[in-house]
């Protein structure tokens, strides 16, 4: 499993930037964990749009799941412009008023998901976990043989969640606030984190939707002593290398 981060920004992306967007890329399995606002544009740095099998939306905020709508259009040209005969899946809550959204004829599929869905795509097995958020949201686990990747997604934290990371290869993990604004519901800080850190042991964290304000590398003095680094578009980790990499 190689993960690439597309977009790490909460809430709203910077010039250039995207909000919550993570390609997984498995053999010939090509998948994608949320679609936030940016995540279209910059996606296709990664790869080509017609090469992406699925989209696993975590929960309905635009920072998100927000460019799932040009995505579908994007499939929706392609197969009437005949360069592809291929349907995007997009997995998300069944929640209205957005999940009958989720399909587009000629364009997408939908199929939903919840807490304790378990999921094959390729090799890899998916399972989902509840959070506590300020509307319904999913945490996903990602295993392929003995590695695995949790990505919390926007989230308070909960034992369930610490149970759910455990053991985990690499936790991508929401790390949203700091001063001035140090708390808000259904969000984690520098302690939050630290905590999940501490008592799920993953061998390497890597810090997301991060703050549009102030200087995000404060988060990573407030967590020591563990091995983490902050997402941002374009750094890669391949869990079979079991190291980290940078485009930048
Ligand atoms: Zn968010
Ligand atoms: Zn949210």
């Amino acid at each position: 499993m190689k993960l690439t981060i597309v977009g790490s920004r909460g809430a709203y992306p910077l010039e250039g930037e995207a909000t919550s967007c993570y390609l997984i890329q498995d053999n010939d399995t090509n998948i994608v964990l949320d679609f936030g606002a940016g995540s279209l544009a910059k996606i296709q740095q990664f790869i080509a749009l017609e090469q992406i099998d699925a989209v696993l939306i975590t929960h309905y905020h635009p920072d998100h799941f927000s460019d799932i709508f040009c995505l579908q259009h994007a499939f929706l040209i392609k197969n009437q412009l005949g360069e592809i005969d291929k349907k995007l899946r997009i997995y998300a809550p069944n929640h209205e008023p957005y999940f009958s959204q989720m399909t587009l004829e000629m364009s997408s599929e939908s199929i939903p998901i919840k807490g304790q869905t378990v999921i094959k795509l390729g090799d890899m097995t998916l399972e989902f976990l509840e959070t506590k958020h300020i509307i319904y949201s999913l945490a996903i686990k990602l295993t392929k043989g003995d590695k695995s990747i949790v990505y919390t997604s926007d989230t308070e934290l909960t034992d369930e969640l610490i149970e759910f990371s455990k053991g985990c290869h690499v936790l991508l993990c929401e790390c949203s606030l700091y001063q001035p604004i140090p708390e808000i519901k259904g969000h984690m800080s520098t302690l939050e984190v630290e905590k999940l850190i501490e008592l799920s042991g993953p061998r390497m964290t890597l810090l997301t939707h991060l703050p549009p304000y102030g200087r995000n590398e404060l988060l990573l003095e407030n967590i020591k002593p563990y091995p983490i680094a902050l997402a941002s578009a374009g750094v890669f980790i391949d869990c079979h290398e079991a190291c980290e990499h940078s485009n930048d």
